[in-house]
């Protein structure tokens, strides 16, 4: 079997991976660089608390493969399970975490509720006024620089030919890619193109409602190493959320409305929204009030209409895949969807659910 992988962000990169070491024939291209799309832009956070119910085998499945990645890549992409803290302020955040936390256990999470004595205790500095927590231990964080290219490279190690950089002309059933330079030939042929996945659906008559979006981030100058855990909030809006690097400097995004997007596909940051931004991140550790921001960034990313995934085999085309509109929490998904997907492609079946995520939930 041939297959050719469109995209390399994190779930073509992934999925080349999986797919080469089954040693099936295996072309990952991208349109750019490797791992520079929404990837690259990512907070970097592993976190299954929140998410929907019946995605919580793939995140799981993810998971054990984060914890693996040394090993399999053979390459720190800086994985650290070091815990996933998310403050709660008020009576709505508080039911919100426990209801989720109660729906959770069959799906086999489980999330600690702190008391703030204990916050105090085991996370001093961080939420004060925070009247509980949730702790999720397993959980944590990588780099999005590294892991992108780590999955890419590994896989050009199992055999896989990536191709960067390509000015795509052409994709067609059977399945062709045509570049400005050269044609490509598979039986198979996976979307993993990120936002831009809709339109190569629609293309074979798939239509699936996307927004995108980027979601704004920024960065503080080094500081000592203090927060361990990945900080969040559990809040009816849209959470601040922080991780302090090995390297010292605090990453933190949230609170804010993402940004539009531009006809050029990009997504950049506002500044006017820092001041914002910064307000709900020093609730979650107020040492931060004095430091200096050093950089803000924003990554276009796609939201599809019911906030879920595109993940499964094409209804339309026979040998085409799509893995594309993760709506701001791939990162987590990443080397799952990757596993899964080759599993799926090289024997038909997928033993993690993915039947929430068929493209045709939009035929109607
Ligand atoms: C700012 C930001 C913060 C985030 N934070 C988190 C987080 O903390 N936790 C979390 O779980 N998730 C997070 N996410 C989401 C996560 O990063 C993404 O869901 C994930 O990286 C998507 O990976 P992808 O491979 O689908 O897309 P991308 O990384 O965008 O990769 C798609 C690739 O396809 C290529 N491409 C496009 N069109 C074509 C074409 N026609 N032919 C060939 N190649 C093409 C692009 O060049 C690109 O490299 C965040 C996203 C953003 C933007």
């Amino acid at each position: 079997m041939s297959v050719i992988v469109l995209g390399g962000g994190l779930m073509g990169s992934a999925t080349a991976f999986f797919l080469a070491r089954r040693g099936i024939a295996t072309t990952l291209i991208d349109s750019g660089r490797i791992g520079a799309g929404a990837t690259v832009a990512s907070f970097g956070n592993i976190r299954r608390s929140g998410r929907y119910l019946p995605q919580l085998p793939l995140a799981h499945r993810s998971l054990a493969l984060w914890n693996r990645a040394e090993a399999l890549l053979g390459r720190d992409v800086e994985f650290r399970a070091t815990g996933h803290l998310r403050l709660i302020f008020d009576a709505q955040g508080l039911a919100l975490m426990r209801r989720f936390a109660q729906d959770a256990h069959p799906w086999g999470l489980d999330l600690q509720e702190l008391a703030p004595a204990e916050i105090r205790r085991r996370f001093p500095g961080l939420g004060p006024e925070a009247i509980a927590a949730s702790f999720s231990p397993r959980d944590g964080s990588a780099n999005p620089r590294l892991v992108a290219p780590a999955f890419a490279e590994a896989a050009a190690r199992a055999g896989a030919r990536l191709v960067e950089e390509a000015q795509i002309r052409a994709i067609r059933a059977g399945f062709t890619v045509e570049t400005a330079r050269e044609r490509f030939h598979a039986e198979r042929l996976v979307n993993c193109t990120g936002h831009r996945g809709a339109a190569i659906a629609a293309q074979f008559g798939e239509p699936v409602p996307i927004e995108v979006r980027g979601p704004q981030m920024g960065v503080t100058e080094p500081l000592p190493h203090r927060i361990l855990p990945v900080v969040g909030v559990w809040s009816a809006e849209h959470g601040a959320y922080l991780r302090q690097v090995e390297r010292g400097n605090v990453v933190f995004g949230g609170a804010v409305e993402r940004v539009r997007v531009g006809a050029d596909g990009r997504a950049h940051a506002d500044p006017a929204r820092l001041p914002a931004q910064l307000r709900a991140v020093v609730r979650l550790a107020p040492a931060l009030r004095r430091v200096a921001v050093i950089r803000q960034w924003s990554g276009a990313e796609g939201y599809v209409g019911d906030g879920l995934p595109v993940i499964g085999a094409s209804a339309t085309t026979p040998g085409l895949f799509h893995a594309f509109g993760f709506c701001g929490h791939g990162f987590q998904l990443g080397p799952g969807v990757g596993d899964a997907m080759a599993e799926l492609i090289a024997t038909g079946r997928c033993e993690t659910p993915l039947e929430d995520f068929r493209i045709t939930r939009f035929a109607a």
